[in-house]
């Protein structure tokens, strides 16, 4: 059976992140659509015990190396570590999470397997594919899907000539799996030899933007400004505050220095999927569409009735943000207190 393998990243505290169990997840869709088996590369010292938590999140089988020497993230040792798991067990697909930790993982996995890996992509699914050329055709490859040309095109993007087919995959995109604690699967271990490096690992110390790190993808109401504010996110604050929302923002605002790039939703930016989104003086750029199209209630308030926003919104209200935004606050306070 064709075999979809996941890089499971930890925090440096130990616990899986959201972005693997994503893939893991996605994996299994595509395991069950199309016949393939789902495998987690779980990397780390004393991780044995996370192994049954990928099997209960889809995967079949996990493959550890287990070593003090990979206690702390170290590029090179993580890196020889993945690598010997993967030609011990030659998956046909092999993907990691679009974090900063896979971005540079990946690439050096595929540098050393000598494949090719697609960055950042905004989906990933199976299908066929005739090479134009030769016409031959390749059966269940892996098209990792992107923007590409400044966002104004999707591409799918297959390797069919080099396994494992790689790809980076943003995080966000794809739903956390639920538990399944009647799921069983198979642990293998393998015993890696590192050779001393020229650099060590001594601490790890988290930046101050991660500390203070919007947490945008798990909000379930996000208000987003945009350039029409004009540099005034009084209103954005006031409404995200009242009912209780986290505060997004187009790149045009995050580039104006109006509110930190933490805050910036779309291509280049975070992908949300909010149950509510709130997108005020906000234009609707296919790259900020990329990044919150698929919220489940879209709200755009905008001047100008032709702003693309509307093509996506399911309500929306033209007018002026200074007078509508500040009318919306003023009334939601008074309902608020008048619940008591
Ligand atoms: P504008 O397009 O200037 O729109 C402002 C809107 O505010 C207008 O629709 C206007 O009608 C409205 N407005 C003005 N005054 C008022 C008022 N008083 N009341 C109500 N409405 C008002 N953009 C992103 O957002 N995220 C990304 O991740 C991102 N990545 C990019 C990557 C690349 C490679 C490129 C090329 C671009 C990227 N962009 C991204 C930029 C994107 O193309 C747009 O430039 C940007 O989204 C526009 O931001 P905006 O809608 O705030 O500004």
């Amino acid at each position: 059976m064709p075999k979809i393998f996941v890089y499971t990243e930890l925090t440096p505290d130990g616990i899986i992140k959201d972005a693997s169990l994503e893939l893991i997840g996605r994996a299994r869709e595509l395991g069950e659509q199309h016949g393939f088996s789902v495998g987690a590369v779980l990397t780390g010292y004393n991780v044995k015990k996370l192994a049954e938590e990928l099997i209960y999140r889809g995967a079949d089988e996990v493959h550890i190396v287990d070593d003090p020497m990979l206690a702390k993230y170290h590029i090179l040792h993580h890196t020889r570590a993945v690598t010997e798991v993967i030609k011990a067990t030659n998956p046909d697909i092999l993907l990691f999470p679009a974090t900063v930790l896979g971005r540079e993982l990946g690439p050096r996995v595929a540098a050393r397997l000598g494949a090719g890996i697609t960055a950042d992509c905004t989906a990933v699914d199976i299908g066929d594919w005739v090479d134009p050329v030769t016409g031959k055709k390749f059966e269940k490859l892996l098209y990792q899907i992107r923007p590409t040309f400044g966002g104004t095109v999707m591409v799918a993007i297959v390797t069919p000539y080099h396994r494992p087919q790689m790809a980076t995959v943003r995080p966000g995109v794809y739903p956390v799996p639920p538990r399944n604690t009647s799921r069983a699967g198979t642990v293998k271990e393998y015993t890696v030899t590192f050779s001393k490096e020229d650099s060590e690992v001594i601490e790890i110390l988290e930046v101050e933007s991660e500390k203070r790190k919007v947490d945008l993808k798990s909000a379930k109401v996000i208000v987003s400004g945009g350039y029409g504010t004009k540099g005034n996110f009084k209103p954005i604050w006031e409404l995200a505050e009242v009912i209780g929302a986290a505060v997004g923002a187009s790149r045009k605002a995050v580039d104006s220095g109006w509110i930190s790039y933490d805050h910036q939703v779309g291509l280049t930016g975070q992908t949300v999927k909010p149950d509510i989104y709130i997108a005020i003086g906000i234009s609707g750029a296919i790259q900020h569409l990329v990044g919150m199209k698929d919220s489940k209630i879209i709200i755009a308030i905008n001047r100008d009735p032709e702003a693309p926003i509307f093509q996506v919104a399911d309500y929306g209200v033209v007018g002026d943000l200074f007078q509508i935004v500040p009318r919306l606050v003023d009334r939601l306070k008074k309902i608020k207190q008048s619940q008591g």
